[in-house]
């Protein structure tokens, strides 16, 4: 099994920009911003900065638990990088034994997108399992990745993992939280906080009608990125290892119309012709792998990653050249794929991601810091609010197959009324390499939603929320905990 590093992207893309070149501004200048009176838009017990994975569990949590709740999101829609990133595999849900260790917000949201024909996931007799047939079909739909694992004798298993339809993901997201009762306000960008001293007492928006102010008892930073950690003088770290999966952007396209038993049929059948056709592909500037879709909707449907390296994920001027070049890269391959490759003469670019994908960044250094020795602690904290599978670190998985999360890991230190709830939580490079996945972020959401109820309806700082109750809360909302 590919562990991540520059062997996969050569895997999952051709060839990896390992020189991680920055093409961001080398010096700033500065200007002055005047003082200026801001309209307050809604005042809430709870905003949630950010309707990704975190921020949408963090939400709907909230909301669920009776805190007057706004999701503040930029897009037009919900799920983040697991619908609009088009990053929409969910995995590590059950351990490589075939245990299943999240569930929660997670398993509810798979379970309401399975009863819509919009996920598919391997038969729960399977997990763990190593089924042939099983084995074969989910290994090719993702070139192994996230689905298949080998056990301690060596044989290849199931995992579970689900992959969701992320336009049907977008819009059951956006049910559950009118569900639940909490308020979404899309096309917002957060720009910062509101503060009073150390305190936050809310955010500002950047908006089409301009500058305005949401107050709030307790905002929760889902951003991915930490957006609003710079503000509220909190230690941070940003350190990503090149060539690490978290030190690179992502951009993914699907192409549909495409004949995969044609495809199949030529791979296998003209081995030595299929290569000629990766060579011509590779040589010309494209790439020749692709991940295929599983729902029965998406027949002839496939997706590729393109991955290149960054340590700077946020630079606009970064980010609008992978943009760039990475669109014009796929469409590039896209040709070559119709010209070459047998089962794409009809394909066609059916969507190219409406994010960019950004996988690493800013996180806290909080009240618990997790890092690489808290993957082998075979220990529950006393404030556990999640237990991960451990899937991805080969043999060090088999003997340590759950990592423990702390509530403190999502509490950021000097800091009043904020918590972080998504892949910014308090973790260093290798913890976040592992652990920073779509329903491990759906894991602190739920938490942080749970906690964020309790401490404005008991009038507690979040630092101080009873862990009993947090449990109780997260139990009650299928959480599995040990
Ligand atoms: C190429 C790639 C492949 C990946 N593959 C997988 C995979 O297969 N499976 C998996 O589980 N994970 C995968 N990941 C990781 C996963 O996508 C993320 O770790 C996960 O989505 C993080 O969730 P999040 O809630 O922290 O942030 P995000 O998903 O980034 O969501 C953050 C949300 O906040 C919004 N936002 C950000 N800033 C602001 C602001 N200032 N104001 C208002 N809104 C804002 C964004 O628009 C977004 O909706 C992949 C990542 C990449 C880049």
């Amino acid at each position: 099994m590919p562990e991540y590093g520059p062997h996969v992207h050569n895997v999952y893309d051709l060839p990896h920009d390992s020189e991680l070149v920055y093409h961001g501004p080398k010096e700033q200048k500065t200007v002055t911003e005047p003082s200026r009176e801001i309209p307050v838009l809604r005042e809430a017990d709870v905003v949630v900065v950010g309707g990704g994975p975190g921020g949408c569990a963090a939400a709907i949590t909230a909301a669920r638990n009776g805190a007057k709740t706004i999701l503040v999101e930029r897009y037009g829609h919900l799920g983040g990088m697991a619908t609009g990133g088009l990053v929409n595999i969910i995995p590590n849900l059950a351990d490589i034994y075939g245990k299943q260790g999240i569930g929660g917000f997670c398993q509810e949201y798979i379970t309401r997108l399975k009863n819509r024909g919009a996920c598919d996931y391997p038969p729960q007799e399977s997990w763990g399992r190593p089924e042939a047939a099983l084995v074969e079909k989910y290994g090719k739909a993702n070139m192994n990745h996230f689905y298949i694992r080998n056990n301690p004798d060596g044989e290849k298993v199931v995992l579970y993992t689900a992959v969701i339809d992320p336009e049907v993901g977008k819009d059951e997201l956006a049910i559950m939280a009118q569900e639940a009762g909490a308020e979404l306000l899309l096309h917002c960008w957060v720009a910062g906080p509101i503060l009073e001293g150390n305190t936050v007492r809310g955010v500002l928006v950047e908006t089409k009608s301009g500058r305005q102010a949401i107050l709030a008892k307790v905002v929760i930073d889902s951003t991915g990125d930490g957006d609003l950690l710079p503000y509220v003088g909190t230690e941070t770290v940003d350190y990503m290892r090149p060539g690490s999966r978290i030190a690179q952007f992502g951009w993914i396209y699907w192409m549909a119309n495409v004949d995969l038993k044609k495809f199949d049929a030529f791979q296998s059948g003209q081995p030595e012709a299929y290569r000629e056709a990766v060579g011509k592909i590779t040589a010309e500037g494209g790439s020749a792998f692709f991940c295929r879709g599983l729902l029965e909707h998406q027949k002839g449907v496939v997706w590729v990653h393109r991955l290149i390296g960054s340590l700077h994920q946020t630079e606009p001027v970064e980010m609008t050249y992978i943009d760039v070049s990475a669109r014009s890269k796929a469409v590039k391959s896209w040709e070559l794929m119709k010209k070459y490759m047998p089962g794409f003469e009809d394909s066609f670019i059916m969507q190219t991601n409406p994010q960019l994908g950004t996988s690493g960044g800013l996180r806290i250094v909080g009240e618990y810091y997790l890092t690489e020795a808290d993957m082998d602690l075979d220990e529950p904290y006393e404030d556990t609010i999640a237990v991960f599978p451990d899937n991805d670190r080969g043999d060090s998985s088999l003997k340590h197959p759950a990592t423990y999360i702390p509530y403190r890991a999502l509490l950021p230190k000097g800091v009043e009324g904020l918590m972080v709830a998504c892949r910014a939580c308090s973790m260093d490079h290798e913890f976040s390499e592992f652990f920073n996945l779509i329903p491990h972020c759906m894991c602190f959401g739920q938490a942080a939603g749970a906690a964020a109820a309790i401490a404005v309806k008991k009038g507690l700082r979040v630092q101080d929320v009873p862990y009993g109750e947090l449990r109780s809360a997260l139990l009650s909302g299928g959480a599995i905990l040990p």
